[in-house]
């Protein structure tokens, strides 16, 4: 393929380096393709979690690391190719988009750019937040983190790198079914709103279809990859959580790479030792806790139990029309009379904090993201063990910034109509069954009490034209009208469609309700198949990638706007902003179908990096209580009575450490399970999988604190002697980071 990609000749060699490439991909399948993955964790203290706006909701800890997941297509050396990337994070943001794109011209020149690179938010509510540029989306997280920021964009930044250098030939296969029971509508009155004859078209309140792609290596034939897009909100883990995770769409995606592992033989090494119960323990108990030691910057990458050399299998979950799909299965319930909510406004006698939503693992949250999640990987597995159907055909995208502030948009009837600047309802306040907001609002109150219009109007009163424009949305924060320090919302957003053959992804910039969804992947496909000549038939299929690019919060349908509930008063450009989805992304598919550019570009987006402010204070300095070393042992492990563990149980180790924002240790692990095997430990679990927990805790005014290490032995662990491990990273005022480890007293497990 390289050859070809020289081959620069026109006429007879051009006929015939396509004909070597028709001859390869019969061969080796029809696209180029490559897979990447990247640890884009951020700080896990202090930095408020991202989703809920609970400003007190911050990290302590990590449940599992978020990671960046990309694949790259191409027809060719030099033909067509757009990348994707699945970010675990609450959203995309538009200044992380900018500076990777910037990134990636440096690197690579024009080759991707804003209009073939997508990348799209898996919405967890579980991830350090800071790292958008608009004033709303950085309220709750004092502003904007550096390193939040930071830890994302290297994160999409090397897992596209690593999907580019991967690039060869293979084939991609497609597969649809039906989740069962991962979402369930969460405003369901809202979704009665719409037109009865057109619910009547479909089974259910909520899309239930699961669309997969699996990526087949062309020479060896086996997988690559498998990324799919189904929505369900990640929020089974509540807006009382502490631990970074990436909610029920990172478990997905981590149990299923770890299927593929086993599965392929490249999984945890097979116990080998051979002694019996009883000389286990006597051995273990000879061995005791190491105290704290130094170590390298690296150490900790070196026990990682999933090494990232670039050749990582990498399956994703990406979300899609999210907006008013729960993955609180049980529904929502009042917590004083356990009773279920009032249907029209989620509250409890007028009170929405009371209305909470439950997971199927209820009341264990990570019970609930662990069956979630396995709900999605179970059958992203069927699909992916039955794909048959191969992609075939172009690839192509378009992609256009448009100004949703006043939108003309043109209705049936010649009716013609406009978009507002952003605003925010009084339901946005009231939040949502997944998490309520505390001011006392409730989803569909459609006026705003004397007071918070009070509190409102200092800090800026909507203009008469933005009142009349949102009607029915009551406006809470005019955000399009406010500019001080800078932009709270934003204007320009950015609309993409990629095709790969037969397959449509429509990036959206936000969180699409079921049936907005519905409608805005209908007028698309319809739009191709009218306009393509022949070249799209009634088999394709058009998937929405949510939250992909920039974030612009929601977008439901102009009938359940009139009931104000959270999904339509965080629909920001009021009532007919939908409808100008539409009618935009109708252009971008007309171009793609009759094969010409976008017209018009619009304008770009600001970047507003060099005027964020930040107010979060970094750690003060380190020093640990005198006599001490960072690494030593706080509270050993507790050796059970029976002498030995077993699974199901959970082992505690408490060690001395340092604030773990001075070193996010990428693609390394602040916690380590090891096994011995013969006279070497070796790492067998780490910060990054489901059953292992790294709590952190500050202390001592913030100059020290202390890091558990917490093991729910699963199933499948094998029988032996164990350890817990900890890494962290230590800094003293005006000196380097200096790195550190201790493990804890071997214990023996049954
Ligand atoms: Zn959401």
């Amino acid at each position: 393929m390289a050859k070809m990609a020289s081959y620069k000749g026109r006429g007879r060699l051009l006929l015939l380096s396509s004909l070597a490439f028709v001859v390869l991909a019969v061969a080796n399948g029809e696209y180029l393709i490559g897979v990447g993955s990247y640890d884009s964790t951020g700080p896990a203290a202090v930095v408020t979690l991202m989703g809920y706006g609970n400003i007190q909701q911050n990290a302590a800890g990590i449940h599992f690391r978020l990671r960046a997941r990309a694949f790259v297509v191409a027809e060719s050396p030099d033909g067509a190719r757009f990348a994707f990337v699945n970010l675990d994070a609450g959203m995309a943001s538009q200044l992380v988009t900018i500076k990777v794109l910037e990134r990636l011209r440096s690197r690579f020149g024009d080759l991707y750019n804003e209009e073939n690179v997508a990348i799209s938010g898996t919405h967890t509510h579980a991830g350090p937040g800071g790292y958008l540029q608009y004033v709303l989306y950085i309220a709750t997280s004092l502003g904007f983190v550096r390193q939040s920021f930071d830890a994302i964009v290297d994160a999409v930044e090397q897992s596209i790198v690593q999907a580019h250098n991967n690039l060869k030939p293979g084939s991609i296969f497609i597969n649809q079914g039906d989740v069962d029971n991962a979402g369930i509508s969460r405003s369901p009155s809202a979704y009665l709103l719409n037109p009865a004859e057109e619910r009547a078209r479909y089974p259910t309140n909520v899309d239930t279809r699961m669309t997969l792609l699996k990526f087949v290596d062309g020479k060896s034939r086996e997988s690559i990859g498998a990324f799919n897009w189904f929505a369900t909100h990640g929020t089974s883990m509540s807006r009382d959580n502490r631990l970074i995770s990436g909610d029920n769409k990172g478990a997905a995606a981590r149990f299923f790479e770890d299927w593929y592992r086993s599965a392929s033989g490249k999984g945890k090494p097979v116990n080998r030792s051979d002694v019996d119960g009883s000389s286990l323990v006597e051995k273990a108990q000879t061995i005791g806790a190491t105290g704290g030691k130094p170590c390298s910057k690296t150490s900790s990458q070196s026990s990682k139990v999933r090494i990232n050399d670039g050749s990582l299998f990498v399956s994703a979950f990406c979300q899609s029309n999210v907006g008013d799909v729960s993955p609180n299965v049980l529904g929502a319930f009042c917590t004083d009379t356990g009773k279920p909510c009032d249907f029209n406004r989620s509250s409890c006698n007028g009170d929405d904090t009371r209305c909470v939503g439950r997971g199927p693992g209820y009341p264990d949250e990570i019970l609930s993201t662990k069956i979630i999640g396995d709900r999605q990987y179970k059958m992203a597995l069927e699909l992916f063990n039955s794909a048959k159907e191969e992609l075939m055909g172009k690839i192509d995208y378009r992609h256009a910034y448009v100004n949703f502030t006043d939108i003309e948009v043109e209705l049936e009837g010649n009716r013609v109509v406009k978009t507002c600047p952003a605003a925010v309802g009084a339901g946005f306040a009231a939040g949502t069954t997944d998490g309520p907001g505390q001011f006392g609002f409730q989803q569909g109150d459609t006026e705003i009490n004397p007071f918070w219009k009070l509190v409102r109007n200092v800090l800026k009163k909507p203009s008469a034209y933005q009142e009349k424009c949102q009607k029915p949305k009551p406006v809470l924060l005019s955000t399009g009208e406010m500019f001080i320090p800078y932009a709270w919302a934003p204007a320009i957003l950015p609309i993409q469609m990629l095709r790969l053959g037969q397959l449509i992804i429509l990036s959206v910039p936000g969180e699409f309700t079921t049936m907005a969804g519905r409608r805005l992947r209908e007028a698309v496909k319809e739009t191709l198949i009218s306009n393509g000549n022949g070249e799209f038939r009634e088999d394709l299929q058009v998937v929405i990638a949510g939250l992909t690019n920039t974030y612009s919060q929601y977008v439901a349908t102009f009938e359940e706007y009139t009931q104000q509930r959270y999904e339509a008063a965080s629909t920001l450009y009021g009532p007919h902003t939908l409808s100008a989805y539409i009618q935009e992304f109708k252009k971008l598919a007309k171009a793609m179908a009759t094969g010409v550019k976008v017209p018009a570009r619009g304008p770009s987006p600001p970047d507003l990096s060099s005027v964020q402010l930040s107010f979060l204070l970094p750690p003060p300095g380190d020093f640990p209580p005198p006599g001490i070393n960072f690494g030593d042992m706080k509270e050993d492990v507790t050796q059970p009575e029976s002498k030995a563990f077993k699974t199901g149980e959970r082992v505690n180790a408490t060690f001395w450490s340092a604030d773990p924002r001075h070193d996010l240790l990428t693609e390394g692990t602040f916690a380590v399970v090891e096994k011995l095997e013969g006279e070497r430990w070796i790492p067998v679990y780490d910060d990054d999988d489901f059953c292992l927990f790294f709590k952190w805790k500050s202390e001592g005014y913030g100059s020290y604190g202390s890091a558990t290490i917490e093991w729910e032995v699963p199933e499948d662990a094998k029988p032996g002697i164990y350890r817990l491990r900890h890494y962290g990273s230590s800094q003293k005022i005006f000196s380097s980071t200096e790195y550190f480890t201790g493990a804890s007293s071997a214990f023996t497990l049954s």
